[in-house]
């Protein structure tokens, strides 16, 4: 008998509202997560205190560990600790940092891990892949998908508005993403998944033009399901190539060459734009800027306090920090001073 559908991998339950995370006791007895209440919790140093008062009544057998960090050893340790306990599932509640290392705890110690998201800041919600720092830098691990998602926007309102602002950056990213694999695709064979791209692009064209922000729930709401779909979008196509493709090369060659620069959303929309200027596609790139500028997020290099010099050189290093990835970076071989004229004539374009 023929095949005849390919079985998607998702989220047993999705939920983006407020008052999330003071009714999780229920909701992960609902969605069949954890039927005896065994769990772990994992909460993070920012409002970690917050986050454990308000499940102390909902989760109150659960057992609350303290992620220091978004670190390997940090997600170790984590992982070390939860094998001595015979629990059904971890909870991650947090921003980024803090959901990426309990992905990579859980999978060390083969639990599933629910994410309860109290930021947007990437699309790390419900991808298949952990960013964690170590000694020389920063890496990607590969890890299950979180078996439910929850993002409480009450937490998000009281996020700090540069990281949830970020968010947007991240999920515009995918356009230009979806461009690189497109070429890659034409180029050099690699093959493609429209399902994937479709999944992206659509998450991106959901917030690219709207016209309200971070402080409307109507907004927040479609920004947590665009990071969302862009992570399915990832765990389709087995790998970040959706949402991740010369603007992202840009961002990790900033990370290494002048670490704490800005954050990941925000480079992501700077790589995003300026790929844009790359391939010389005038309408994308005022769609992009238009998009940046209306949330207030960064558009030129000096925006984020990098000189055209220092830019230049990240944009240079960038295909080396994705070997075998091909975008329109590694599709121009543009030399340094290449590099440096088309960062001088993109901050021209884009410069107010
Ligand atoms: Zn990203």
């Amino acid at each position: 008998m023929p095949i005849l559908a390919r079985m998607l991998p998702a989220p047993l339950t999705m939920e983006v509202r407020r008052g999330a995370i003071a009714e999780l006791g229920s909701l992960l007895a609902d969605s069949r997560v954890a039927t005896s209440g065994r769990v772990a919790v994992a909460v993070g140093a920012g409002q970690g205190d917050r986050i454990a008062s308000v499940i102390a009544s909902t989760l109150g057998e659960a057992q609350v560990f303290r992620v220091p960090d978004g670190s390997v050893d940090a997600a170790v340790a984590l992982g070390a600790d939860l094998r001595k306990g015979a629990y059904e599932a971890l909870v991650g509640i947090g921003g980024g940092k803090t959901i990426d290392a309990t992905k990579y705890a859980a999978s060390l110690a083969g639990i599933p891990m629910v994410a309860v998201a109290t930021n947007l800041s990437h699309d790390g919600i419900c991808s298949p892949v952990a960013s964690l720092t170590h000694e020389s830098g920063k890496g990607s691990f590969g890890v299950p998908m979180p078996l439910a998602i929850v993002v409480d926007l009450d937490f998000v309102h009281d996020a700090p508005p540069a990281l949830v602002r970020s968010g947007v950056g991240d999920v515009l990213s995918n356009l230009s993403a979806i461009e690189d694999w497109q070429l890659g695709n034409a180029e050099r064979g690699e093959p493609i998944d429209g399902l994937a791209c479709s999944m992206a692009r659509t998450a991106a064209e959901a917030v690219v033009g709207r016209s309200d922000s971070i402080e409307s729930d109507a907004f927040l709401t479609v920004l947590a399901e665009a990071l969302i779909l862009s992570g399915m979008a990832m765990v389709i196509a087995g790998s970040s190539r959706p949402s991740s493709g010369g603007d992202h090369e840009i961002l990790h060659a900033v990370d290494q060459l002048y670490p704490g620069t800005s954050n990941h959303g925000e480079l992501a929309g700077i790589g995003t734009a300026f790929c844009f200027f790359l391939r010389r596609d005038a309408a994308r790139l005022a769609q992009v800027v238009d998009c940046l500028r209306g949330h207030g997020l960064p558009v030129t290099p000096g925006d984020v306090g990098l000189s055209a010099e220092q830019f230049t050189a990240a944009v240079a290093l960038a295909p080396s920090t994705r070997p075998g990835r091909y975008t329109i970076l590694e599709h121009l071989r543009l030399s340094e001073s290449e590099i440096r004229d088309r960062v001088e004539d993109y901050v021209r374009a884009v410069g107010r």
